[in-house]
């Protein structure tokens, strides 16, 4: 028998109770599951997860799903860039995937009452600004958890806070399944892959280099020998500012495992994180800082 097609071996779910019966199937005939969850817009960045997942899964299941519960109402929820179609054919490439693209109404009951909120790591950074961003982006991470019933979950560095946060709720919540970080995926000028790239005006995108040169200034600075949180974090705004059309959200060193800010003297693992606004596209990068 010949191969089938490669699109043919991509399967779409809709429907959550299928998903978990699906999934139970899978666990009861001993294979391993393997999550991606995405919101779709996939970009090569998504894909690397991909190929994290399928190294240590029998089955890989890629979620895309654009969640309205983590979004705030004046954040993008409507622009958010969606091509499902695209979405599949990227994924056709990469062999068996089952893709879960459920309908919100069919993941949450309208009186729903249960969230997983997160009142430490989630109060800093991109939460300083995104009240509630975390609580629903746990909340759905749960329900992906119970739905795919996943042996392993990957999930990008890009979103470093998210990362951690999924971490902790993994670990305080008692779910069996191993977290997967994956590096940040970059465009050859060195701008870190997002779905929201593509809602950059050309001038904006241009400018948008000065996260990852700001980022590797510090990197460099961190490898000649100083370990003053200050100046690194002095310097992250430096670069920034010489993009004229940038806006600072925030240029901040936290240690890795709590998220507080880094003492006078950082010392590894410490988090170098930015957010930066052009026009209405927020843009965020990190590096984890280990030389100390
Ligand atoms: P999103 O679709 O933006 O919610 O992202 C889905 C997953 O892909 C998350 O775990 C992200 O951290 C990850 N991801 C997004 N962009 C990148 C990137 N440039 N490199 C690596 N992982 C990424």
């Amino acid at each position: 028998m010949p191969e089938p097609p490669v699109m043919s071996r991509l399967e779409v779910l809709r429907d959550p109770a299928v998903m978990q019966t699906r999934a139970l199937a899978w666990r009861r005939a001993g294979r391993r599951i393997g999550l991606v969850p995405t919101m779709g817009y996939l970009h090569p960045g998504h894909i690397s997860l991909v190929r994290l997942a399928r190294e240590q899964a029998d089955v890989v299941v890629v979620s895309i799903f654009v969640n309205p519960t983590q979004f705030g109402p004046r954040e993008d929820f409507a622009t958010y860039p969606r091509d499902f179609a695209r979405d599949l054919e990227l994924l056709g490439a990469e062999g068996a995937i089952t893709v879960f693209a459920p309908e919100a109404a069919a993941v949450y009951a309208p009186d729903a009452s249960v969230q997983v909120c997160e009142e430490r790591l989630a109060s800093c950074l991109c939460g300083a600004t995104r009240p509630g961003h975390f609580r629903g982006v746990l909340t759905v991470c749960a329900k992906l958890f119970h739905l795919a019933l996943p042996d392993v979950a990957a999930f990008g560095r890009k979103d470093a806070q998210q990362l951690r946060l999924i971490e902790q709720m993994v670990r305080d919540l008692n779910f069996p399944l191993a977290i997967l970080p994956g590096p940040i995926v970059r465009e050859p000028d060195g701008l870190a892959m997002s779905s929201r790239n593509v809602r950059l005006p050309a001038a904006h995108r241009a400018q948008a280099t000065c996260l990852h040169r700001a980022l590797r200034t510090i990197e460099q600075a961190a490898a000649r020998g100083e370990r003053r949180t200050a100046a690194l974090e002095a310097l992250l705004r430096a670069t920034i500012a010489t993009a004229p059309d940038a806006r600072l959200e925030y240029a901040e060193l936290r240690d890795w495992h709590t998220l507080a800010p880094a003492p006078a003297q950082w010392h590894a693992p410490t988090l170098a994180a930015l957010a930066v606004h052009f026009g209405d596209v927020r843009l965020i990068d990190n590096t984890l800082l280990t030389a100390s």
